[in-house]
């Protein structure tokens, strides 16, 4: 398995400066966005295409690491105005941010074109952003082989009815536990993945932070575990880095049976688990294939054991 053989993968997300509280330290306006951590996961796996936009207060520059990654950013406008901003706290309780502030900025007035040489990719992932630009997104791509999205409160609350619409046209959808429970009203998570896999979804994967990862299907169930980190230093960007692993292992590989992808959610948890060991994007530009490959045999060893209750 090499990048080269990898199918591309086509994100549309968020290219942001994010200030970021936590019990061990503080950043401001460093490297952040949905966007911009898939592609930092996605990376390590398979050739990524980046859509977005920043403001002419973004320190472009500080995007070279991404291209030096492979990542294709003919696609991110750089238009008039302020960069999106997000400003979020962490207590002791890592599994929640606190968004302390949103300034879409140039977000507000975005409107996706997709490159013409990105129209085909294989593999599309929405991260998070509006869900009306997200289904703009949808109108301008060419059958792809798998079409996933993310999604988080503040467009559970402000545009719900668009994200509904959205769900119809996604084969896939990620969400942490919280968003699960406030988008469906069921507080019971089997209930709220059956409830999306209603509306439109063949998979849903519900993170539960430290927790791990669920991901249903009509008739199956597939738990991964986080990895059991010693230290979490900034838990931002952990969903869309799992995002970045589970999309860029299976454009990496192709494989989309049901053994293929339970293998993508252990990738995607792997990947979450380096995201989160160092403020912004900084430990997944660090690490090795070799580190990666070595974390997803750790998964497996921190699941193994003998199921035979005779012995
Ligand atoms: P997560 O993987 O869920 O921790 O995502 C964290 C990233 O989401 C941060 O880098 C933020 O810049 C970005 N973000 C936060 N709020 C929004 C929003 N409303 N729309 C798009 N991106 C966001």
């Amino acid at each position: 398995m090499t990048v080269n053989t990898a199918s591309p993968v086509l994100v549309v997300g968020s290219v942001a400066l994010d200030s970021v509280e936590t019990p061990f330290g503080r950043a401001d306006d460093v490297l952040g966005g949905s966007g911009t951590f898939f592609s930092s996961a996605a990376s390590h796996f398979a050739p990524v295409q980046l859509v977005g936009v920043v403001g002419d207060d973004y320190p472009v520059e500080k995007l070279a690491v991404l291209t030096e990654r492979g990542v294709d950013l003919s696609g991110v406008e750089q238009t008039a105005g302020s960069s999106f901003r997000w400003r979020g706290r962490y207590r002791h309780d890592l599994n929640a941010a606190e968004t302390l502030e949103t300034h879409l900025g140039v977000f507000s007035h975005f409107a996706p074109k997709i490159p013409e040489k990105f129209r085909r990719a294989p593999f599309v992932f929405l991260a998070n952003i509006d869900p009306r630009l997200q289904l703009q997104v949808l109108e301008q791509v060419e059958k792809p082989r798998l079409v996933a999205c993310d999604t988080m409160n503040f467009w559970i609350e402000s545009r719900r009815p668009e994200l509904l619409e959205l769900l119809k046209h996604v084969d896939l959808i990620t969400l942490n536990d919280g968003e699960a429970r406030q988008l469906t009203e069921h507080t019971n998570l089997v209930h709220a993945a059956r409830w999306i896999l209603d509306r439109g979804p063949r998979h849903v994967l519900i993170k539960k932070g430290e927790h791990g990862a669920f991901m249903f299907t009509k008739d199956s169930v597939f738990f991964a575990p986080a990895y059991p980190l010693e230290s979490v230093f900034d838990p931002t960007g952990a969903g869309d880095s799992f995002a970045g692993g589970f999309i860029g292992h299976l454009a990496a590989t192709g494989d989309l049976s049901d053994r293929g992808m339970r293998r993508a959610v252990v990738v995607g948890s792997a990947m979450g688990s380096f995201a989160v060991e160092k403020f912004s994007n900084t430990r997944l530009l660090e690490i090795t294939r070799a580190d990666i490959d070595a974390r997803v045999q750790e998964f497996r060893q921190l699941v193994a054991f003998d199921a035979d209750m005779s012995a």
